[in-house]
């Protein structure tokens, strides 16, 4: 595991996510900038999904960018803590995990889901992504995962959840 700061969507490794929302009609933060660097035809393939339920991932291609794959994850609104947050940003990452494994991809690169216009706390979040990810890389063989974060205080609270392992 790594944690740096960049934009995703210029990341040369074979995986990435999206903070998507459950339409996967686009939208603004990352996703905006994954569909913007992807081109139209990463829309056109997310219509055709039909949406994704909040903690489940779908699995379309990379189109314009250097990513093979974009796994759109949905994140958990932030609404004070007690309505799942946590265990639904949980299964975000872990489910991510599962479907990179299954592409067989080498690389894969997360955003801070939910920590953007959903509000969550970014400090929990972090937490949560890194312990998440680092019990499902412990069941075996599994991808480099890299920690894309946008600000350095949010790779701030990677590294220390990270430190904290
Ligand atoms: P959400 O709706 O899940 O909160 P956002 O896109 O609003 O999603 O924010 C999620 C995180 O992604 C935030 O930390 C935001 O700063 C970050 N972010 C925005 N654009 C990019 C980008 N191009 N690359 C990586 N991270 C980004």
């Amino acid at each position: 595991m790594e944690v740096i700061v960049a934009d995703i969507t210029t990341l040369d490794v074979e995986a990435i996510v999206n903070a998507a929302n459950s339409g996967l009609r686009g939208g603004g933060g990352v996703d905006g900038a994954i569909h913007r660097a992807a081109g139209p035809g990463l829309l056109e393939e997310c219509r055709a999904l039909g949406g994704c339920p909040t903690g489940e991932v779908r699995v379309t291609g990379g189109h314009g960018l250097r990513a093979r794959w974009v796994i759109h994850a949905v994140g958990p609104v932030w609404s004070g803590g007690e309505a799942g947050e946590p265990a639904l940003l949980a299964a975000c990452y872990a489910n991510a995990l599962d479907a990179a494994r299954d592409l067989g991809a080498a690389s894969l690169a997360f955003p801070a889901i939910s920590t953007g216009v959903y509000g969550y706390p970014p400090d929990q979040a972090a937490r949560i992504a890194v312990e998440t990810v680092a019990a499902g890389l412990r069941d075996g063989d599994g991808p480099h995962v890299i920690f894309c974060c946008f600000s350095e205080s949010d790779a701030e609270h990677h590294r220390a959840a990270l430190e904290a392992l």
